[in-house]
């Protein structure tokens, strides 16, 4: 695990949940720094809304420890957390106002008057719902009310935010503009969050660390680029971003010269995992990293490059996603960026060099 030491506000240490004989989250332990905006990333069904509802106390865990600044937070209802969830559905009350939705919870706890108008100003302004006040939730945009429902949570001044799926309901065009004004709104507050969503763009934008899970387990936490640069497993490698996986098998394992044999190509890799030839491995290799040309480079040796038939290609404006079919019949997604609008790539049916830097590759042992 990531240790944050003392700057941890949010320790969830050891954590399991089951429901009857179905383990839903599987000894998780983590750290969130306080005022960090933390994603918790995965397919669904992999136990992240789960471990989200047991930080809101909507579910108490089978083993295992919560704690926030400092205080375990076992036995404590949701209502006496801390904690603000907000839901992908925003949850807001038809027949109430803006301005009264924000209020809501504030007259529950019974702040006195001025207090309540205060605080759903303050919240109006910071969302810039303002204007918006004494309308209905359903004479309001999509954004619009992701942003009621933003106020709502952050009226009572949670410690701990938790997000699930917060703009699963927006389009993919507001979904983008959204992500970037959630992020401000959250850092103008400092409020500590823990968000849940599948996507993983969202959760690489607007996250400072990540965590991929699966079937109850945390496979890797880290910042976006981290876990994007060196997956440690094969899932990480795959769920996020596009990758090429290569099986093969450790040939040569000196301290600065790894080779590993798969079916097409054969990998010179400039760092040492001494002791370990003849192991299986996956190569994974992003198709960004890449490069074509019509023959291979000098002085490679034949490493790091490979000879394919482009099979298909994909125009996607910035780049263009090529699919080389290789000997054996796998094949090579390669990303060539449109730097020049007039330069034209290989054609389909095209016979080109793929080759790609040693640093380009990392070297999976599960
Ligand atoms: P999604 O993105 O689809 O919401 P998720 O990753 O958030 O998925 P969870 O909702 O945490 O997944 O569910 C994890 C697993 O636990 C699922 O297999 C689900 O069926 C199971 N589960 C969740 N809640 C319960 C419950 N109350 N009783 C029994 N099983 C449950």
């Amino acid at each position: 695990m990531q240790q944050l030491g003392t700057d941890a506000f949010l320790r969830i240490e050891s954590v399991v949940k089951d429901f009857g004989d179905f383990r839903a989250v599987d000894n998780v332990s983590l750290e969130v720094a306080r005022g960090e905006i933390f994603a918790l990333l995965g397919s669904s069904g992999c136990g992240k809304s789960t471990l989200l509802r047991l930080l809101a106390g909507f579910e108490a865990p089978t083993a295992g420890r919560i704690v926030l600044d400092g205080q375990d937070l076992a036995g404590q209802p949701p209502y006496a957390r801390p904690v603000n969830m907000m839901f992908q559905s925003y949850a807001l009350f038809p027949h109430l106002t803006v301005w009264e939705n924000i209020a809501f919870g504030l007259r529950r706890d019974r702040l006195p008057r001025a207090k309540i108008a205060q605080r759903v100003e303050e919240m109006l302004q910071l969302t810039q719902l303002g204007r918006f006040a004494q309308r209905k939730p359903h004479q309001l945009s999509g954004g619009q009310q992701q942003r009621v429902a933003l106020a709502r949570s952050l009226a009572k001044r949670p410690r701990l935010l938790l997000l699930d799926e917060p703009l699963g309901a927006l389009d993919k065009k507001l979904r983008e503009q959204t992500q970037l004004e959630l992020v401000n709104i959250l850092k103008s507050v400092g409020v500590t969050c823990v968000m849940v969503t599948h996507d993983q763009e969202e959760a690489m934008t607007m996250a400072s660390r990540i965590a991929v899970m699966s079937e109850g387990r945390l496979l890797q936490v880290g910042p976006p680029a981290d876990v994007y640069e060196t997956p440690g497993t094969r899932f990480v490698a795959d769920f996020i971003g596009n990758v090429n996986l290569m099986d093969g098998r450790i040939t040569v394992d000196e301290p600065d010269r790894v080779v590993v044999e798969c079916a097409d190509v054969t990998h010179h890799i400039g760092h040492g995992i001494t002791g370990y030839a003849g192991m299986p491995v996956t190569v994974a290799l992003r198709p960004e990293k890449i490069s074509i040309g019509a023959a291979p480079p000098s002085g490679t040796q034949g490493f790091n490059q490979v000879q394919g038939r482009v099979a298909a290609l994909s125009y996607f404006g910035s780049f263009t996603l090529y699919h080389l079919q290789l000997a054996s019949g796998a094949v090579l997604k390669v990303n060539v960026e449109n730097e020049d609008r007039h330069a034209e790539g290989p054609a389909v049916g095209e016979l080109v060099w793929a080759h790609w830097r040693p640093t380009a590759q990392v070297v999976l042992t599960q």
